[in-house]
């Protein structure tokens, strides 16, 4: 079984790397070649859009210029500077790489030394390989899986672990000399022209020796196994408000929003007026889409004089009671402030 050919590679090597040189956006974090800010910059790529997450790696590195500043900082205000990238343990294991990087005497320059480090793992590590140091490692992502898979018309599903390390152990075989250049490349193709859908073939630099282009695959190719349907979860999230002071959980460390602060949620029809014979209110209904759960939420607040019954009902969460005007200190994530945008008492205070 084999994915690139190996006498075709030359041709597309260099065809990709031209185009490249002509055509490549100019985005600070690759100019520099700076290890610190690449490993920033594809840690918040694994599951971020290049545009979406420019203005977020820019902000992210005024606050945070070099691993030192990073791995001294308070983990909150990381996370908050994560704030509205979502997957939010990719900060938590960033700070805490650099808090690791920080006992070492270097940078990390081996590939070894990185895949080592939380939150990092093949693409990472051989993106910064490639790209800060030019050496002959290969960054497979879902960009990269589509363009060879076009361009050598595989039909290998590119959902299964085996077929990225198959293209990852040939593209290893076969990189060009400007590795970093070339990883870079094989990700803008993907990004500018090689679309998932209507892929822009009659511009493309490698169209001459792509087979999914020549056969009229490209709406087939690449194959990928059927994704599972997210689970719909039903339940209740509570605003529980005595006028100055809200309940706010300190989600648990492993699992979904993981060390994140939310609002107490449990299960639909669950009596919490009950505990005190408050009365709670509809405030509205949110979905939020994760990547493998949707959550399917009815907003219910209850205002009441004493926030202890529910503290005390929540003593197996860690629930704390949390000044209204604080809240905007604090990270709270896109699942939760969609919550806030429900309720106008908490919308008075301007939320960043
Ligand atoms: S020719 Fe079309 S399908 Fe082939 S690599 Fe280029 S854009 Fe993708």
């Amino acid at each position: 079984m084999e994915f690139i050919n190996e006498k075709k590679s030359e041709y597309v090597n260099r065809a990709l790397l031209d185009w490249f040189s002509a055509n490549k956006r100019s985005l600070s974090f690759r100019e520099e070649k700076d290890a610190y800010k690449i490993l920033v910059s594809e840690i918040m790529a694994q599951q971020t859009r290049i545009e979406t997450l420019l203005p977020y790696f820019d902000r992210f590195i005024t606050r945070f210029p070099d691993v030192e500043t990073l791995a001294s900082a308070p983990e909150e205000s990381v996370v908050k500077a994560w704030e509205g990238l979502g997957y939010y343990s990719r900060a938590r294991n960033l700070h805490k790489a650099a808090k690791i990087i920080q006992s070492l005497d270097h940078f990390p320059s081996t590939y070894e030394e990185l895949i080592a480090l939380p939150g990092i793992g093949a693409y990472t590590a051989g993106a910064v390989m490639s790209i800060a140091y030019n050496q002959p490692y290969a960054a497979v992502d879902g960009n990269v899986l589509r363009v060879m898979s076009r361009v050598y018309a595989s039909e290998l599903d590119i959902s299964k672990m085996s077929t990225r390390t198959l293209l990852k152990k040939e593209i290893e075989e076969t990189i060009p000399e400007s590795r970093g250049d070339y990883t870079e490349s094989l990700m803008e193709l993907g990004a500018l022209i090689c679309l998932p859908k209507n892929p822009k073939c009659m511009i493309c630099p490698v169209k001459n020796w792509c087979l999914a282009h020549q056969k009229g695959l490209t709406d087939s190719i690449p194959v990928k196994g059927k994704k599972k349907k997210p689970k719909k979860v039903e339940q209740i999230v509570w605003i529980i408000t005595d006028g100055e002071s809200i309940l706010l959980e300190k989600r648990p460390e492993t699992g979904l929003l993981s060390s994140m602060n939310g609002f107490p949620i449990t299960e639909k029809k669950t009596p919490l007026e009950a505990i005190s014979g408050d009365s709670s209110c509809l405030l509205g209904k949110s979905q939020h889409v994760f990547s493998h759960i949707i959550w399917e939420s009815e907003v219910r607040k209850i205002h009441t004089a004493n926030l202890t019954p529910y503290t005390a009902y929540f003593k197996d969460l860690k629930i704390s009671a949390v000044k209204i005007s604080e809240l905007e200190k604090l990270s709270i994530p896109t699942a939760f402030k969609k919550i806030i945008d429900l309720d106008s008492a908490l919308k008075k205070e301007p939320l960043s």
